[in-house]
């Protein structure tokens, strides 16, 4: 069943109109930085990023005038893992959106290590964090261009490593032209699952202290799927991570599960908490996985 998730992922399409218009990685930081250059943003300072720790405080927010999500607080510290699980629409993304600042909260507010997010510059924030979405965003360019979008200034060498701790080394060098192989709108002949390991490469060597994820729900080859489970792990280690979570076996590890319906926190605990409470979750367990099973939901 895929009805935790809609075909086009909303933050996706947010990167995808950033990105849509560009040749290359120089140019969308031009245009990011353009956003930014309202007075507002230049009089604000810099995020100072200390441990990593992301707080909601009641936050509340609609695209209109009806409430999307409602009243929602959790925090997150610097290694932790909060997985987001909940029916379509239920306001997952939308949490995500609000961190990304591409939203304000109408009430409540977000902060990063004690900083509200919305008084620092937007730059500086997103510097912090590294976005490994399902609709994974690539622009025209080479896989070079495309890993090393996470870190404009580094070597090549930088990305050849991150590449390999992505578990993408190896893949990328068996294509005809390796690391100059040029991904266009038809994604250059790569897989989806390659293209993860991609974006994997990319958030490494950007090495950002918050890490948000959308879990891949569309079926991955076996293979693919291990060696992105494997990168995961070493990306999310030390970071505070974030996830909208379709499979069991993540949102089990998780420290902190947030349990979301209709834009409210139904419940929230680690896995076994929740399913000692017998509350949503543990009924959501029951009827929407298997037994045993690590498909995605
Ligand atoms: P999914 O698992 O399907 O991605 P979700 O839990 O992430 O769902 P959201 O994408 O946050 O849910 O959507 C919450 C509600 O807000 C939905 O009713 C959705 O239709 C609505 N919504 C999402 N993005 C927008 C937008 N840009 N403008 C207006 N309404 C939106």
């Amino acid at each position: 069943a895929r009805q935790f998730t809609r075909p086009l992922n909303d933050l996706a399409n947010q990167f995808n109109v950033l990105l849509s218009a560009v040749a290359g990685a120089e140019r969308v930081f031009q245009i990011m930085d353009e956003t930014d250059e309202f007075e507002q943003e230049a009089e604000r300072e810099n995020l100072t990023l200390t441990e990593g720790n992301v707080s909601f405080e009641q936050v509340s927010f609609g695209y209109g005038s009806e409430r999307t999500v409602e009243q929602i607080s959790f925090s997150a510290k610097r290694g932790e893992t909060v997985a987001f699980v909940g029916p379509t629409g239920a306001g997952k993304t939308t949490i995500i959106s609000l961190l990304a600042r591409f939203y304000e909260p109408d009430e409540g507010r977000i902060t990063i290590d004690g900083q509200n997010i919305l008084q620092v510059r937007k730059a500086s924030l997103r510097r912090q964090m590294a976005f490994v979405l399902q609709d994974t965003f690539l622009f025209s360019g080479t896989i070079l261009e495309n890993i090393r979008y996470g870190k404009l200034h580094a070597t090549d060498e930088d990305v050849y490593q991150a590449s390999a701790d992505a578990n993408a080394h190896s893949f990328i060098n068996q294509l005809p032209d390796g690391y100059q192989t040029v991904i266009d709108s038809e994604g250059g002949g790569i897989s989806q699952g390659q293209k993860q390991l991609l974006s994997i490469a990319r958030a490494l060597l950007a090495d950002p202290a918050v890490l948000v994820l959308d879990e891949a729900t569309s079926s991955i080859d076996t293979v693919t799927e291990v060696k992105i489970q494997q990168a995961l792990k070493r990306l999310m280690k030390g970071r505070t991570s974030l996830v909208i979570a379709h499979r069991l076996n993540t949102i089990r590890e998780a420290d902190q599960i947030v349990v979301l319906q209709e834009g409210r926190i139904m419940e929230t605990g680690s896995h076994e908490d929740l399913l000692e409470q017998g509350g949503y979750y543990a009924g959501m367990v029951r009827s929407q996985f298997q037994q045993g099973s690590t498909a995605a939901v």
